[in-house]
């Protein structure tokens, strides 16, 4: 379960939010003040977004988000501002807010938002699995050793899924036939370096469109091979 900061200082807007987070599925924290706030987020540090008051007894919610982000946290901070504070969006925004929301606000409006940040939140973090290398229409995946184009799978043998991996992890850069089969069959290995080119021929059979004319497999005359996406 995720868990959301709220910070807000009356007792009743605060139970409102607390109540309508519990019965989204997130479990909320609550602090009636900016420092009993940072107080609970390092005693926190699974908190994934923070709902922040403006005004508050001590230190204003903007200088609540000032440290927060200070602090290096990346936290998704959504800011609860006043219909009269119109200015707060821009102050709030520029101190390293995700968003905000105008009070007063519905419970579904303040879940639909606390929702799409969490999800952008997630989406950035899910990103790019380390496991995963993508390049133009292509995804390799190193988890299961498969290649993708265009979300399609590709069927490849183990050694030219090892030339994909090379590649892909080497763009752009050119490539000779001794680093390959160095790189993909080994140091003991004796074979001639005619394995390299009969093997990459194959494989741009799978990967490019019109294999004589390779698009994202290229030639380097009279030295090897790149990876030109
Ligand atoms: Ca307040």
């Amino acid at each position: 379960m995720k868990k959301i900061l709220v910070l807000e200082d009356e007792p009743n807007i605060r139970s409102f939010v607390v109540i309508n987070l519990r019965r989204n599925g997130y479990e909320p924290i609550e602090a009636e003040n900016g420092m009993t706030a940072l107080a609970m987020l390092e005693k926190n540090p699974d908190i994934s977004l923070a709902l922040l008051d403006v005004m508050l007894p001590d230190i204003d919610g903007f200088e609540v988000c000032r440290r927060i982000r200070a602090s290096g946290s990346k936290i998704g901070i959504i800011m609860l501002t006043a219909k009269s504070q119109e200015i707060d969006k821009v102050t709030g925004l520029m101190t390293g807010a995700d968003d905000y929301v105008t009070k007063p606000f519905s419970p579904a409006e303040l879940t639909a938002r606390v929702d799409a940040l969490v999800r952008r939140l997630g989406s950035d973090a899910a990103d790019k699995p380390s496991y995963e290398i993508s390049s133009g229409p292509f995804l390799l995946n190193t988890r299961n050793r498969t290649l993708e184009k265009d979300c399609k799978r590709l069927k490849l043998t183990q050694i030219e899924y090892l030339l994909m991996k090379l590649f892909m992890e080497n763009p752009g850069r050119a490539m000779s036939r001794e680093d390959i089969l160095k790189a993909v069959w080994g140091d003991d290995f004796s074979g001639e370096l005619k394995t390299v080119d009969v093997n990459i021929r194959r494989l741009r059979l799978k990967i490019e469109a019109d294999p004589t004319e390779p698009e994202f497999l290229t030639t380097v005359w009279g030295f090897g091979y790149k990876w030109g996406y």
